[in-house]
């Protein structure tokens, strides 16, 4: 294929090779679905050389890869990925992507980072959005609207795993002289939602009763949490009750996921091959991930593969203010997360404490976004007044321990793509079981509220450019 007249790929000279021999689509819940080995049909692929540049992107069926042993990756961990989903609404039977502009300039910034290839993100989003658009009338089949009731921010959706990695042929220690673009989608089971029937059109018939579904190994950069029951109970406020929250084993100072000047900040394999030992350990001890600490401090940083974030008031002599409170970017030690960007918007747009209110940029957008829930009259939805501050600064260990003390620790939540937000019943810290109020029974209503929030952009509840409809 002749090279791209630009430095990038181009979206628009995408080719697709139909692929003849189309697989089973997995039944919801069905083992198969929990295997996360379920791709689909088709895959893409473009590939880059450093006399040529890029190839034009192509999709083609689904298929192993060829590489040359001296291929870059195998030895210098020239590899980053990204993890996004695509979305099918119960609500209005549409298929969307979420932020999708956020992952492709983080790839962007993780490939640069480990010395593989630059490209266009809006040209890579543009791939993606065709990929999509062949794979989901099959793996993501469209289904009847739904009543519009709460449970509409529901649905089904893909997994999708953009890749790069480093190929050439020359061993030395060095920018590879080749990379190779992949892109491949996995079903995903539908951990967090109501466990809505969707059937694929391959599929007549469902089964009796679901097989339980077996224990999730975790997805790269994924937080693990136990899948919650089929239907689970709603509160008063209309808030889905948590099942069982994560439980965290706090990592010991001879486990460092990322230091500043690091690479925690790329999205790249180096940041989690590394992690699986101490992975492994907490989960054979009943947890399920590690909450990485950074420092003397014990800095609290990430939880597995996504960003943590606390809830806490303040002292009563510093006005008992909610807090959200999470990690700072900037340092090289965070992932900047799609997910939690999201969150921290949204709190600080539909939470913003009032005194503030007037001077923030997105007030107006409050009174949009925020409150016209309640004139669209969703019954047991009303809206709570709350006020929040969203601070991004450096937090430790010393800090949760003694907010949890003086029981002024409300919440603490996982939050990222592939499990979205998950709720945190205890952390293991130097000995010591912390409990949050989630684990004596009391509902992480702060959490429960932003998941809904987010949900409801995502499967097109509430009409948001985030929500790209393809
Ligand atoms: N931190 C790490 C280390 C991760 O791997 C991920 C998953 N990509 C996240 C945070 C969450 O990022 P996102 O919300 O973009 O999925």
């Amino acid at each position: 294929t002749p090279p791209c007249p630009t430095n990038s790929f181009l979206a628009s000279k995408l080719t697709i090779t139909h692929a003849t021999n189309l697989l089973p689509v997995p039944l919801p819940n069905s083992p198969e679905m929990w295997s996360q080995k379920c791709h689909t049909d088709h895959m893409l692929t473009c590939s880059w050389s450093a006399l040529t540049g890029w190839s034009d992107p192509a999709i083609v069926p689904f298929a192993p890869l060829t590489l040359s042993p001296m291929s870059s990756v195998l030895h210098y961990a020239t590899e980053c990925f990204e993890g996004m989903k695509a979305y099918r609404s119960n609500h209005d039977g549409r298929l969307r992507l979420f932020r999708p502009q956020r992952n492709c300039e983080r790839m962007l910034k993780s490939a640069t980072r480990v010395a593989l290839p630059a490209f266009e993100p809006a040209e890579l989003r543009g791939c993606i959005e065709k990929f999509v658009a062949l794979e989901g009338p099959r793996w993501l089949p469209r289904t009847e609207p739904d009543d519009g009731e709460a449970e509409a921010a529901s649905g089904s959706y893909l997994y999708l795993r953009p890749t790069m990695i480093g190929t050439g042929d020359a061993l030395g220690v060095q920018r590879p002289t080749g990379a190779l673009f992949f892109l491949v989608a996995v079903c995903f089971p539908p951990l967090d939602e109501p466990q809505k029937a969707v059937l694929p059109q391959a599929a007549n018939q469902q089964p009796a009763s679901l097989p339980a579904p077996p224990p999730l190994a975790p997805l790269a950069g994924a937080v693990v949490v136990v899948p919650p029951p089929p239907a689970p109970p709603k509160t008063e406020r209309g808030v889905t009750r948590e099942a069982a929250g994560m439980r965290l084993l706090a990592s010991s100072t001879d486990s460092i996921r990322a230091w500043p000047g690091g690479f925690g900040n790329a999205k790249v394999g180096a940041n989690y091959g590394p992690s699986l030992v101490a992975q492994g350990e907490a989960r054979a001890q009943g947890y399920h991930q590690i909450l990485w600490l950074f420092g003397a401090e014990c800095y609290v940083t990430e939880a597995g593969g996504s960003n943590f974030m606390v809830i806490w008031r303040t002292k009563v002599e510093q006005g008992s203010r909610l807090q959200l409170v999470t990690a700072p970017l900037g340092d090289g030690v965070i992932l900047d997360g799609v997910t939690r960007g999201s969150v921290l918007d949204l709190v600080r747009e539909r939470w913003a404490p009032r005194a503030r209110s007037p001077s923030s940029p997105s007030s107006s957008r409050t009174a949009e976004t925020g409150l016209r829930r309640i004139a669209a009259g969703r019954g047991d939805e009303e809206e709570e007044t709350v006020e929040m501050d969203v601070l991004e600064r450096r937090f430790t260990m010393a800090e949760i321990v003694e907010a949890s003390d003086e029981g002024r620790l409300l919440e603490a939540f996982g939050c990222g793509t592939a499990f979205f937000i998950a709720p945190v019943a205890d952390i293991r810290f130097r000995g010591r079981e912390l409990e949050l109020p989630l684990k004596r029974g009391v509902q992480a209503r702060y959490a429960m509220t932003i998941k809904r929030w987010l949900r409801e952009i995502m499967f097109g509840v509430v009409q948001h450019e985030w929500g790209v409809v393809l």
